[in-house]
């Protein structure tokens, strides 16, 4: 890992006696886009607030580009914050919106006005310095709360679920748009978020958080195919999951049988007794004729079909069990489909699986 700019060492929070981050540790580097990610509660506003200075742990140190920051006040500290709401002044221009944080700046007002477009340009509003805050689109506010908050040139950026509050479409454009300006930027951002798919697309790395803990800490690849627990694997994406037996090397699945398995594909070490597996949608596939010899299959009958364009969803009931599969299968013409309360057998990939 590239420098660390922030250090976060056993934080504790609580609220009330409540507690809100528990013993939590954390580095994030230099120039990453890093994102807080878990339900909502589980503390990731909390930790942002605490890096910004808002919030004070009762325990813990937290170091920002090297330095200690107990006793730092927010506005002293090499961060900025851009809010969920985007706060920006109804009754002031652009222009006057981003160029807020440098009104006691000892710049000449040219070199303000200068920065102000350079600030602007940055997010493509460049020359929208006089219209009215009032008059923006959703989208535009956002770029100027941006503006505002890289024109005061931060280490580090903290974003609150700043694309909450946008429809889809215009979500996912200024999710591009986000990634884009970090990169050029190459400020390390860290953003909150509570959506999986938001997360994956965005960041290098995403800290998962449960109860005010990080339950892993990895590049989204990596927390989608080797997800440290369960719980992660259930909040990262789509699983099924089926009880299964482990003896040594081999786990005998209910539906599917007996297979061989390896250490890695077990987070938790591979232990005799009960187990639960989790496999994918994408690496199962319903099949169109009987499974050959040796070939890993299930049967059960479909009771669910949901539709996505490129791909379909098919929940299968699994023969001789109570559990549900979900699996995923490319629409492509002529490609294998079923409908609801169809008989199907269901291949899966051993390799792939993962034991719990
Ligand atoms: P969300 O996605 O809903 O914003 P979050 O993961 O950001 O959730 P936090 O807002 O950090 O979670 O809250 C963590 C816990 O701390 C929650 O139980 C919350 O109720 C509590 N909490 C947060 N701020 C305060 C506060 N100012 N006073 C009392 N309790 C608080």
């Amino acid at each position: 890992m590239k420098r660390p700019i922030v250090e976060l060492r056993d934080i504790h929070k609580n609220f009330d006696g409540e507690q809100a981050l528990d013993d939590l540790s954390l580095d994030i580097a230099e120039g990453e886009f890093f994102s807080l990610l878990g339900p909502s509660g589980c503390g990731k506003t909390t930790l942002l607030r605490t890096i910004a200075g808002f919030e004070q742990p009762e325990r813990g140190t937290l170091t920002l580009d090297g330095k200690p920051m107990e006793g730092v006040q927010a506005n002293r500290r090499p961060t900025n914050m851009v809010f969920q709401s985007y706060a920006i002044f109804p009754h002031l221009d652009v222009a006057r919106n981003v160029g807020f944080g440098l009104r006691r700046s000892r710049l000449s007002a040219s070199e303000k006005s200068n920065a102000v477009e350079e600030a602007l340009q940055m997010v493509g509003l460049g020359g929208f310095g006089k219209r009215a805050a009032h008059a923006l689109s959703g989208g535009q506010r956002q770029r100027v709360a941006l503006a505002r908050a890289l024109i005061l040139k931060p280490r580090v950026l903290l974003l609150d679920e700043p694309m909450s509050a946008l429809d889809r479409k215009l979500r996912e454009t200024m999710q591009d748009e986000l990634r884009r300006l970090q990169r050029q930027v190459g400020i390390t951002f860290i953003l909150v978020t509570h959506d999986q798919e938001e997360a994956l697309i965005m960041s290098d790395r995403i800290a998962v958080m449960f109860d005010g803990r990080i339950a892993q800490v990895a590049a989204p690849g990596e927390l989608y195919l080797r997800p440290a627990s369960r719980r992660v694997a259930q909040f990262i994406g789509m699983m099924s999951f089926l009880p299964a037996r482990l003896r040594g090397r081999e786990i005998e699945v209910d539906g599917f049988g007996r297979t061989d398995v390896s250490e890695r594909q077990a987070p938790g070490g591979l232990k005799d007794g009960p187990a639960e597996v989790g496999i994918r949608p994408e690496m199962m596939s319903l099949l169109s004729e009987p499974p050959s010899q040796g070939q890993r299959a299930a049967s059960g009958r479909v009771s669910e079909v949901t539709y996505y364009g490129d791909m379909s969803y098919y929940a299968v009931m699994l023969d001789g069990t109570d559990r549900t599969v979900t699996v995923s299968m490319k629409n492509l013409p002529g490609g294998v489909t079923a409908e609801r309360g169809e008989a199907v057998t269901v291949s899966w990939d051993p390799g792939s699986l993962m034991i719990f």
